[in-house]
């Protein structure tokens, strides 16, 4: 496995919320981030069909085009009863003409559930590929996941995305009514960044 040896990391992603974790998660290694948008990069189209395919698109694209090594987040949720979806297609449920709705796109995941007569616990997972590559085309892969179930009506205003419909296992609260420090103690990120470690000699 190659170890990244430097103190600064472009972060290959423009979502502000995935960013401020990210940013939160490494500060404890010393290590400077910075973002896809402050190197005012575009972002690449994720034509990929699995979590780590789309975040070694990312992770690429960004390392080659700045000659940095350059680190991706490809996540998403994965609900049991609508047969592993959204998955790798979880910020598209969001997309409308003017931008993400997360609140369409939950409110959505709740009618397919509903129009299903889906049993409860409405088990699902969220999913953490993080992508470390190199300009010379090197990579490392690092997963994360953290089961859960599918809630309604949402709960809570903290954190991004699908956070307010997430009831993680062995916790009353959803993501949503956590605060950041508690969810990065056990999110799907978190368990990837503890794998990424091995690698920033953590
Ligand atoms: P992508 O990795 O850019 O394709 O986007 C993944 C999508 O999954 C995000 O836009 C969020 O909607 C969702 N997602 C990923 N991680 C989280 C999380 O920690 N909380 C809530 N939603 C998340």
């Amino acid at each position: 496995m190659r170890r990244f040896a430097g103190d600064h990391l472009l972060i290959a992603t423009h979502n502000r919320g995935k960013m401020e974790e990210m940013e939160a998660l490494l500060a404890p290694y010393g290590i400077r981030v910075t973002s896809a948008a402050d190197h005012g990069l575009p972002e690449p189209e994720e034509t990929g069909t699995t979590f780590v395919e789309n975040a070694r698109i990312k992770a690429h694209a960004a390392a080659q085009t700045t000659g940095l090594p350059a680190l991706s987040d490809d996540s998403g949720i994965e609900i049991d009863a609508l047969d592993g979806a959204p998955g790798v297609y979880t910020a598209d449920w969001a997309e409308t003409p003017q931008g993400r709705d997360f609140v369409m796109a939950m409110r959505k995941t709740h009618d397919l559930l509903e129009a299903k007569g889906a049993p409860f616990p409405r088990t699902a997972r969220f999913c953490c590929t993080l992508v470390l590559a190199w300009p010379d085309g090197h990579d490392e892969v690092f997963p994360g996941v953290m089961d859960g179930q599918i809630v309604w009506p949402m709960r809570g205003d903290q954190g991004h995305g699908y956070d307010p419909i997430f009831q993680p296992t062995g916790h009353d609260v959803t993501f949503g009514e956590m605060d950041r420090w508690e969810k990065n103690k056990i999110s799907h990120r978190a368990k990837a960044v503890e794998k990424l470690r091995q690698v920033l000699g953590g």
